[in-house]
């Protein structure tokens, strides 16, 4: 899931973590976003997903549809018709907040 996390220096900012052990997701590559496909699904419906660390992720059962984290995000930037030098543009303070 994505959360606020209160971070150093009393900023706050959102961070993915997993919906298992609850642990915040450092890195986008260590995480999977994943959704388990239903009968009769249709164009335009709407799947909830997870976001699970890959540690939690390991020996699940199948049946379920999954993107690496990073990958995730990648087409989210592309749906969403996200333009990141712009968007930056309109943040202050921009820093990690780990
Ligand atoms: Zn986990």
């Amino acid at each position: 899931m994505i959360t606020m996390k209160l971070h150093k220096g009393g900023l706050t900012g959102p961070v993915f973590t997993c919906d298992f052990c609850g642990g915040t997701i450092t890195d986008a590559a260590d995480a999977n976003a994943t959704w388990t496909p239903k009968d009769g699904e249709r164009e335009g419906d709407s799947i909830p997903f997870r976001v699970i660390c890959k540690d939690c992720d390991r020996g699940r059962a199948g049946g379920r549809c999954w993107q690496q984290l990073d990958h995730f995000l990648v087409y989210l930037e592309h749906n969403s018709n996200f333009d990141r030098t712009k968007a930056i543009q309109g943040v202050n303070g921009l820093a990690r907040l780990a």
